[in-house]
């Protein structure tokens, strides 16, 4: 528990960076084929209904998101300009094909579901006549844009006969600490956070969330205490499942704070500890995200271990005994 614990220097201090400055510190884009997804790949994940099935991901290649929150970096692998109509559901064909079959799929797209500059409204039909078979369909999409089209597309979905196609909206909450959320160049409150989960479940979607580890300007203690803050914010507002994401460089920007010692990475045992805290719960799902977690780790000795501990809490959503190590 880490409730009752103070920090003494808590904040760093970091300037609110502004888009255009956000813009300038990055690299050059990765080249992608507006025709091809940028990757797609088959996972376990423990699902709603208490089992773990296989979900697939398929990440679409498209026009960069319209928002440039500080520490993002999906611009990476989009698009300048909107893609063509059409190319969005033949990237869904071109995985569907070499992918195994998964109740469950995430249309991810660097970006938001329901920007029409996005994803082409036109392509809706089609788009659900290939997802309209999984019994779950997670797109992203920032709170702001959660209106009337996530209804239409949920419709759609379902207009299958005999379809009860489950629609999800993954949404960054980033964190629920209102000044560390304003740094991040986001363009939302919580209040916007909790306004669209509030729309999203009036209308049977469901939501999942993601939420940071340790964004820029944050100690590590505080670090832990806002993420696990976030977490329990995030079921106050009816969200059903959370990934916490330990914030990395890599960016440009985020480099640039890293190197003017406004940023540091979290560590490994401070997912540990966001992790037993929430699961512990029983609220809903929460997921560490392992993507290249390795970075995180402090002491090379019980680094796989641990990974191979939250891996395990990732898949039975059950608090493992804690990894004890000689050597940290
Ligand atoms: S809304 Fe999402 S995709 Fe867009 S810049 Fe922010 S984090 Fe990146
Ligand atoms: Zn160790």
């Amino acid at each position: 528990m880490v409730s009752g614990e103070t920090s003494a220097a808590t904040h760093y201090s970091v300037a609110h960076a502004t888009s255009h400055q956000i813009i300038k510190a990055r690299a050059a884009k990765n080249t992608v084929d507006p025709w091809m997804p940028y990757h797609f790949h088959v996972e376990p994940e423990y699902s709603a209904s208490g089992h773990v099935d296989d979900v697939a991901t398929v990440f679409l290649t498209n026009r960069e998101c319209p928002y440039k929150c500080l520490m993002c970096d999906l611009w990476k692998n989009t698009t300048d300009t909107s893609v063509p109509v059409g190319a969005v559901p033949a990237q869904i064909d071109f995985a569907l094909k070499r992918l195994s079959p998964a109740p469950h799929i995430k249309l991810y797209n660097s970006g938001n579901f329901f920007d029409p500059g996005a994803i082409p409204v036109a392509d809706w039909p089609a788009i659900a006549d290939r997802v309209g078979s999984f019994r779950t369909v997670i797109v992203e999409n920032h709170p702001k844009l959660c209106g009337a089209d996530c209804v239409k597309f949920q419709t759609l979905l379902n207009d299958r006969a005999g379809s009860d196609t489950q629609l999800e909206v993954a949404l960054g909450l980033e964190t629920s600490h209102e000044a560390t959320l304003a740094t991040l160049n986001k363009n939302m409150t919580t209040r916007d956070f909790a306004d669209a989960c509030e729309f999203l479940l009036r209308h049977q979607i469901q939501i999942r969330a993601f939420v940071l580890l340790r964004p820029p300007g944050v100690s590590e203690l505080d670090g832990i205490m806002q993420a696990i803050a976030s977490v329990r914010f995030a079921f106050d507002c009816g969200v059903g499942c959370v990934a916490v994401i330990p914030t990395r460089a890599g960016n440009g920007i985020v480099d640039e704070m890293q190197q003017a010692g406004t940023f540091q990475p979290p560590s490994l045992r401070s997912l540990e500890r966001v992790i037993d805290e929430t699961v512990s719960w029983n609220r809903g799902r929460v997921f560490a995200d392992l993507w290249e977690i390795e970075q995180f780790a402090g002491c090379r000795e019980c680094a796989k271990q641990r990974i191979e501990r939250l891996q395990q809490i990732n898949l039975s959503q059950s608090i493992l005994p804690a990894i004890d190590c000689c050597d940290c």
